[in-house]
């Protein structure tokens, strides 16, 4: 497959503060056992909208909503519930859920509980073909500056995640700069962080004797490699 079109990689967003705990009321009382006909009961509960998908309406759901927008449905005894769009497709629709499966909505809407408009996948394959930020990156063939994901370009983590190399490098070259930046600003050596530079330098006592003597360690091992290759040229 040629990808000739740039996809490119959304741009994360800033990240909001955290949200503040908010204490709920005791629930009041126990669930009770609905001992009416849960076909019935799961009737009323929905409503034909004028969105269509695939030749038919979605049916939104008007009863209880979870914490993440699925309609939620009591069945299977006391306090028990059911999602209301897989109960939908077991006992409407009639077909088995898989082991590690999970139901798509193929209509992009979480209220629905037509089970026409859904099916059973993997979680893997739900998520990949969702609109979040995990399945915008996994169909991103640019980074979010334009950068390809491509070979010496493309960095691969351990857990599969690809990586530009160039924004890469520049994120770690900046935050080394603010570090250097920092040091200065605390009046510290910019390579340690700890002592104050020595007079008339840049950097502390310490850190002069580290370059000193790694500086030497260097300049003594290219002597001899020049001297190593001057007696293979001319023994
Ligand atoms: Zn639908
Ligand atoms: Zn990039
Ligand atoms: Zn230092």
């Amino acid at each position: 497959m040629i990808m000739s079109e740039e996809i490119r990689a959304p741009r994360l967003p800033e990240k909001k503060p955290a949200k503040k705990w908010v204490k709920r009321s005791p629930r009041k009382g126990g669930g009770g056992i609905p001992n009416r006909d849960p076909f019935v009961r799961f009737a009323e509960k929905w409503k034909e909208s004028e969105n269509k998908f695939n030749g038919s309406y979605c049916y939104i759901w008007h009863g209880a909503l979870q914490s993440k927008g699925y309609g939620c449905f009591a069945y299977g005894g006391r306090s028990k519930s059911w999602l209301a769009h897989k109960w939908a497709f077991v006992f409407i629709g009639e077909k088995e859920i898989p082991e590690d499966f999970t139901i798509d909505h193929l209509c992009r809407n979480r209220r629905c509980v037509n089970h026409l408009h859904m099916e059973a996948v993997t979680q893997k394959e739900n998520t990949l073909r969702g609109n979040s930020i995990v399945a915008q990156n996994a169909r991103a063939t640019h980074c979010c500056e334009g950068h390809p994901f491509e070979g010496n370009n493309l960095l691969l983590r351990k857990d599969g995640r690809r990586i530009c190399k160039t924004c890469h490098s520049a994120r770690r070259r900046a935050s080394e700069q603010r570090q250097h930046d920092r040091r200065i600003r605390k009046s510290l050596c910019p390579q340690c962080g700890k002592n104050p530079p020595d007079e008339g330098f840049s950097r502390c006592n310490h850190c002069r004797e580290v370059n000193r003597n790694y500086m030497n360690d260097y300049n003594k091992r290219r002597r001899q490699v020049s001297t190593a290759r001057k007696d293979r040229i001319d023994p």
